[in-house]
């Protein structure tokens, strides 16, 4: 993902903190789920993410208890859908007051409630759910009227001095003429980031006609490839892009995003919860990273995730020196569109 500055800072700090540590296994962003309720049932969604009430949402204290013991600089609160999370705004305001970045990921229904309450703040970046256009990212949530209501809480929450980001995933009737239209809308509205992500084959999900194989997903991102060209504001870093066209290879990292949820922490990763723990150490010590990084599990076949291999980008940028330069200027290119920006 492609991080403003201060961000991108605290990560490399908290990176060469644990490097002079001693440690290998750093987590980099927190993935927090504080609850499993939301106001939709999309098709991309594990019925154990939307399903769950609300009186059994993680209690504030214990978030920030999570948020400590992972140590990680970004928390991404996620769900479930965090603007029913009654406790949102001290949420988020407790990350801020860690001095942690908060990424809040939003399907956008709730939102204005949220921005009535809550501050901007550079810590702070609203997270918004597009799936393309109208017709897709309608059908995708299941509720018609979605994606106009995305699309107006964006323009508000630009309004408002809120750094907006948008969250893509692509399945396989995502056309790639609509991801164009769709990141040209984005790019008039001037949002700060466009994250896209492909949704793949798993086989925990039910109704696979949605999802993609290993090739399909090769042959769309070819093509995100080529619009992060077009559109700078695209923000997944061009070497997952790369990863994800099929043009390079990583180990998974999934303990550099590990998840925190209603059940507790979830191992191995974002996607599969084979067992949940009730501490953080219990957690680290427990999860067998060594398999799950070699990507041998039949579940990992497929799987291109963000959550998954941004990480890994991190984690591998230092083998190579071209891998370096590419980041490199890909970050400036964004400290220099944001400077004439301003
Ligand atoms: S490859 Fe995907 S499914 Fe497998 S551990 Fe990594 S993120 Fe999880």
């Amino acid at each position: 993902m492609r991080f403003p500055l201060h961000i991108a800072t605290d990560m490399m700090k908290w990176q060469l903190v644990n490097w002079w540590r001693g440690a290998d296994r750093v987590p980099i962003v927190l993935m927090l789920e504080p609850l499993h309720t939301c106001n939709l049932a999309c098709v991309g969604c594990s019925p154990e993410r939307y399903s769950g009430d609300l009186k059994n949402r993680v209690p504030l204290a214990q978030c920030f208890e999570a948020i400590d013991a992972c140590g990680a600089p970004v928390v991404s609160i996620c769900g479930g859908e965090p603007t029913v999370y009654p406790e949102i705004v001290e949420l988020v305001e407790g990350v801020i007051a860690r001095k942690k970045h908060a990424i809040m990921c939003t399907n956008a229904i709730l939102l204005e409630r949220f921005y009535k309450k809550a501050r901007p703040h550079k810590r702070l970046t609203v997270n918004v759910h597009l799936d393309g256009m109208r017709e897709t990212h309608d059908r995708v949530v299941d509720r018609p009227g979605t994606f106009d209501r995305a699309i107006e809480m964006i323009v508000e929450g630009k309004r408002r001095g809120f750094a907006v980001q948008t969250n893509t995933t692509v399945y396989r009737e995502t056309s790639l003429e609509e991801l164009d239209a769709m990141c040209a809308l984005l790019t008039e509205l001037d949002v700060d980031g466009i994250l896209v992500s492909p949704g793949y084959h798993y086989e925990a999900i039910e109704g696979d006609e949605h999802f993609l194989y290993r090739d399909e997903i090769h042959q769309k991102f070819r093509y995100v490839l080529e619009l992060a060209e077009r559109y700078p504001k695209i923000s997944s870093t061009p070497l997952f892009l790369q990863f994800a066209a099929g043009q390079r290879d990583y180990p998974c990292t999934p303990w550099g995003n590990p998840t925190f949820t209603p059940n507790g922490w979830k191992g191995p990763c974002y996607l599969i919860g084979d067992k949940y723990y009730g501490s953080w150490s219990e957690f680290f010590a427990g999860v067998d990273w060594n398999y799950w990084e070699s990507r041998r599990d039949p579940r990992c076949h497929n799987c291109k995730m963000h959550s998954g291999f941004e990480p890994s980008v991190v984690r591998k940028l230092g083998d190579s020196f071209g891998d370096v330069v590419t980041m490199t200027r890909w970050q400036l290119a964004n400290v220099r569109g944001a400077s004439r920006a301003a």
